[in-house]
């Protein structure tokens, strides 16, 4: 499945994943697997629980955050983010989600470059983000979020 995404230089944020083929809405497009748990958390930390941050495997961490993004998280059976496609992703488009799908807070990343018209201009948490935003992504967000 690694095949179906790769590492590129990314326009505004360095370095991105891009897809490597289609995508339908709903599919699975990164596996999350999890490779350990952080003692605390870092800019590349996933968060699964109120004071639990881990380290998925592969590319994971170098997603990018996007305000209005084409994937989302749905936990596997292993307690790893999958990232699930938002609507059909094509072929060379960049792979985001929200930092706020995953993380209660966001510290390390205080301005937004993901030049979408939808932009917040600061990448903030699930505990900044709007209500109309929060109902927009219900299915596609780390599940403690909501307790
Ligand atoms: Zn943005």
């Amino acid at each position: 499945m690694d095949n179906n995404y790769d590492l590129r230089k990314s326009l505004r944020k360095g370095e991105g994943i891009f897809a490597t083929k289609a995508f339908k809405a709903r599919e699975i497009v990164m596996r999350g697997i999890i490779k350990e748990i952080l003692p605390k958390n870092d800019s590349h930390a996933s968060q699964i629980g109120k004071n639990t941050f881990v380290r998925h495997e592969g590319l994971i961490p170098k997603v990018n955050h996007s305000c209005n993004p084409n994937c989302g998280i749905h936990v596997n059976e292993t307690g790893g983010h999958d990232f699930v496609a938002i609507h059909d992703i094509s072929v060379n488009e960049e792979i985001t989600f929200d930092y706020a799908m995953r993380n209660y807070t966001v510290n390390f990343f205080p301005n937004c470059r993901c030049g979408s018209e939808k932009c917040r201009g600061r990448i903030t948490g699930w505990k900044d983000l709007p209500k109309k935003i929060r109902e927009e992504y219900k299915g596609f967000i780390a599940p403690y979020l909501l307790k």
